[in-house]
């Protein structure tokens, strides 16, 4: 149920409302926008049977939301909502006006090549560095990433280079060595429905970046989300990368027509994956594109400064130089979209 209220609503009456629906047993989030206040009311809606929310003071309209999905959806919340990674001095943000590009290794490997890669995508215009520290692979016998030390070398190189973090969390036992070192908290699509975590990670106080299952709808991505949202973490990323279908001729299918359809659904961000979708360094570029056409928020992009020597997910991706051209052509495709790519970082900062 969403309660619209009028302009000019006191917070007195606001009050008053909550505390109605909530004496039922319901809960109550609130979201002011600059132009409406919405009162989201979760739980049971027949416990509002006999709640008169119609003649209360300040109420414009009452509405039941039949989506299954309601911290998640748009009617719940008056705006876009904007996700802030990491410091005041090197804030990345996802969702509003701009185009945000995280890149960085698919695994951590050594100092040296995370060093290498942070510096060549900072200077091409990525705002954020990923590297894996904890790797789900399909074979227990492949690189399982450096784990503890991975992160200690994340954080250095965020001391280096100011750019905030995300890192994949595969279990609810890592969470919390996870969240001491990185800014945002990567849920991998091989754990979009792993239940206990994504209720985990609802109790932390990092955003978290949310992969679509290699097999999920669209509304098991949300109400993944949901998970999260419902646990009180609100700051969530989405991210397309591809679901699996019978085509074979790529890793996975991006599948381009969820980003307008999850535009439409939530007001979270959505950025899409093109190394992932694709499998292949050559179509990196223009799964970019399109995802941009499409009007995704950002981009994660897998560099490796060797992909031929990579550990893991070598063959989709980019070397330094053709990231840097990619991000030419972001720029390109983002002015197209009426969006620009991300400043360098904080606003405020470059003021200054
Ligand atoms: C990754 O980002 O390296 C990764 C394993 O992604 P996904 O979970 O989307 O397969
Ligand atoms: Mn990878």
């Amino acid at each position: 149920m969403i309660i619209v209220t009028k302009p000019h609503i006191s917070d007195a009456e606001i009050d008053h409302i909550r505390e109605r629906i909530e004496s039922v047993g319901m809960r109550t989030h609130l979201s002011r926008g600059e132009v409406r206040t919405i009162i989201g009311c979760i739980g049971d809606e027949s416990l509002l049977d006999e709640v008169p929310l119609r003649s209360m003071p300040g109420v414009e309209s009452v509405t039941p939301v039949l989506k299954p999905y309601k911290l998640a959806s748009r009617e719940f919340v008056a705006d876009r909502t904007i996700v802030r990674v990491g410091g005041r001095d090197s804030e990345a943000t996802f969702g509003g006006d701009t185009i945000t590009v995280i890149a960085g290794p698919c695994s951590v490997e050594n100092r040296e090549m995370l060093f290498d890669t942070a510096h060549v995508v900072a200077d091409s215009g990525a705002r954020m560095l990923r590297g894996g520290a904890f790797k789900p692979r399909t074979s227990p016998y492949a690189f399982q990433g450096l784990g503890a030390r991975a992160l200690e070398l994340l954080a250095e190189v965020r001391a280096e280079t100011g750019l905030p973090i995300v890192t994949e969390v595969m279990d609810t036992r890592q969470v919390d060595l996870v969240a001491e070192h990185a800014d945002m908290l990567q849920v991998g699509a091989r754990n979009m429905q792993n239940f206990a975590l994504l209720a985990e990670l609802g109790h932390v106080r990092r955003p978290v970046l949310l992969k679509r299952g290699l097999s999920a709808t669209i509304k098991e991505l949300l109400m993944a989300a949901e998970y999260i949202m419902a646990n009180g973490n609100h700051d969530v990323v989405l991210c397309e990368r591809g679901i699996r279908t019978y085509e074979t001729a790529t890793r996975n299918t991006l599948d381009v027509a969820a980003i307008p359809v999850l535009k439409r659904e939530t007001h979270l961000p959505v950025i899409v994956d093109p190394s992932h979708a694709g499998g292949d360094a050559s179509l990196v570029a223009p799964l970019a594109f399109a995802a941009i056409a499409a009007g995704a928020d950002g981009l994660i992009v897998e560099v490796h400064p060797d992909p031929e020597r990579a550990l893991s997910d070598g063959d989709q991706s980019l070397p330094p130089a053709a990231f840097t051209t990619l991000m030419e052509g972001v720029a390109t495709f983002a002015r197209a979209a009426n969006r620009e790519l991300s400043p360098l970082r904080h606003p405020a900062r470059a003021v200054a």
